[in-house]
């Protein structure tokens, strides 16, 4: 009867494994090939078919400079992203360490706590478009 456990705790150890290796090659393609620079990444396709800044936008090249160690452009280039780092790979350790290494598990965030992310991502979102210098340093 412990197969489904032994599996299932592979599955997670497999897949973080894979979700390193994804970051870690993504990591090092932003690091050395400037998204300001080259022009094979993704483009946004929100930004592209009406023109304005979706929450994410400036994420690619935030990252670029945070993998420089230069944080302040980072927030120049999407603050939401750069603020919301820390708190993403904490909840992602958190959530992924107890399944991988069968350890108590954690349920995650409370559902309230995410609307509230999601409403904070939304409002900048549409602060970032507004016109005015208050809101200028939320476009990159
Ligand atoms: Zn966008």
């Amino acid at each position: 009867m412990s197969e489904p456990a032994n599996s299932s705790r592979e599955v997670w150890r497999v897949g973080g494994a894979l979700t390193a290796l994804v970051v870690v090659v993504a990591g090092a393609m932003l690091f050395w090939f400037d998204p300001s620079e080259f022009h094979f990444y993704p483009v946004c396709f929100f930004h592209r078919a009406t023109g304005l800044l979706c929450p994410g936008c400036g994420g690619l090249r935030a990252l670029h400079q945070l993998l420089h160690g230069h944080v302040a452009a980072a927030f120049r280039f999407n603050p939401m992203l750069v603020l919301s780092l820390p708190l993403a790979a904490g909840l992602a350790l958190r959530y992924g360490r107890p399944k991988a290494w069968r350890q108590p598990g954690w349920s995650g965030p409370r559902s309230g706590w995410l609307w509230l992310l999601l409403a904070v991502w939304l409002a900048v979102g549409l602060l970032r478009n507004m016109p005015g210098a208050l809101f200028a340093m939320l476009r990159p």
